[in-house]
């Protein structure tokens, strides 16, 4: 069979190699019923118009460790230029080339060490043309980098508030999204050890972990976080949010002093409180607020 016979050329494909190969002028009806020939860029227009498209499907953790291995798979079909596609990746500014990726039967699998920073971390594939098919980008959803901290729980003193209880609200208050999980912090429980101790402690004993803590409120001393428990019990009478407001605000305060946060003050009245600001005390003509304000979250992200 010859070129430019008509039975190949009622094919969408036919079609497309005779664009390419330059029997345009013979054969699109455009052309034809524009009576001219078309012009080369239009030609080239057409051309891409009548491109297929790669499909592309992708599926990852959306969320890992620092530094730590991430697993990247998917499909692309037809199969790419040279049997590669190219993993790119942006944090902040431009996307960078990761490295190119090997397509196999179709699919790909790929294993990429996340960045050694907290953050949101994006990663795109691209696909490059070849010839009748379109060149084609495909993004994986952005990818929590956090940084893992492991913490053992304990009470001392005489210690009535069930335990079990404190532990899952303490957990809970860590798996929050509008808590320090925001900023790429998250927490692990662990049996002992860890990286910070987070103690309920009966009110007497506060001063038995520094001089400086007060037996009316929560403190935290190096790695202790330690919850004042009159205080998780009944919560503090100036806070005039709900208990279990208070209870978010007065874990996830201490815990903002472990990760290296210092008082914050109401900034204007009426403004929701940092959740820095000594809330337990005063909340200054602020509104009570268990959360990290945005520019808290940043300060520590
Ligand atoms: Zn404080």
């Amino acid at each position: 069979m010859t070129h430019g016979t008509p039975p190949r050329l009622q094919t969408p494909l036919a079609c497309l190699l005779a664009l390419l190969t330059g029997l345009v002028v013979a054969t699109t009806p455009t052309s034809a019923a524009a009576g001219a020939p078309a012009a080369p860029a239009r030609r080239e227009a057409a051309a891409v118009a009548r491109a297929a498209t790669y499909q592309v499907t992708l599926s990852a953790a959306r969320a890992g460790r620092t530094g730590s291995s991430w697993r990247l798979r998917g499909t692309v079909s037809p199969a790419p230029p040279h049997g590669v596609v190219r993993l790119e990746r942006r944090r902040a500014g431009n996307w960078r080339a990761v490295r190119d990726v090997a397509v196999r039967d179709g699919a790909l699998d790929v294993r990429v060490r996340l960045p050694a920073t907290r953050g949101t971390a994006r990663y795109r594939v691209v696909v490059a043309a070849r010839p009748g098919v379109r060149a084609t980008t495909a993004r994986v959803a952005p990818v929590d980098v956090y940084t893992l901290h492991t913490y053992a729980v304990r009470t001392r003193g005489h210690v009535t508030y069930p335990v079990e209880r404190f532990t899952t609200t303490a957990a809970a208050i860590y798996a929050d999204q509008r808590g320090w999980r925001a900023a790429h912090h998250r927490f692990r429980r662990v049996a002992d050890g860890g990286d910070l101790t987070l103690v309920l402690a009966q009110a007497r004993t506060m001063p038995s972990f520094s001089a400086s803590c007060s037996v009316r409120y929560s403190c935290r001393v190096g790695r202790y976080v330690v919850v004042n428990q009159s205080r998780w019990r009944g919560g503090s009478t100036p806070f005039t949010g709900s208990l279990a407001d208070y209870r978010r605000m007065v874990l996830l305060h201490e815990t903002g002093h472990w990760l290296g946060l210092h008082h914050a003050t109401c900034p204007r009245a009426g403004a929701r409180a940092p959740v820095m600001q000594q809330q337990s005390k005063s909340l200054q003509g602020c509104r009570p607020n268990p959360w990290p304000l945005d520019r808290e979250l940043r300060s520590v992200a």
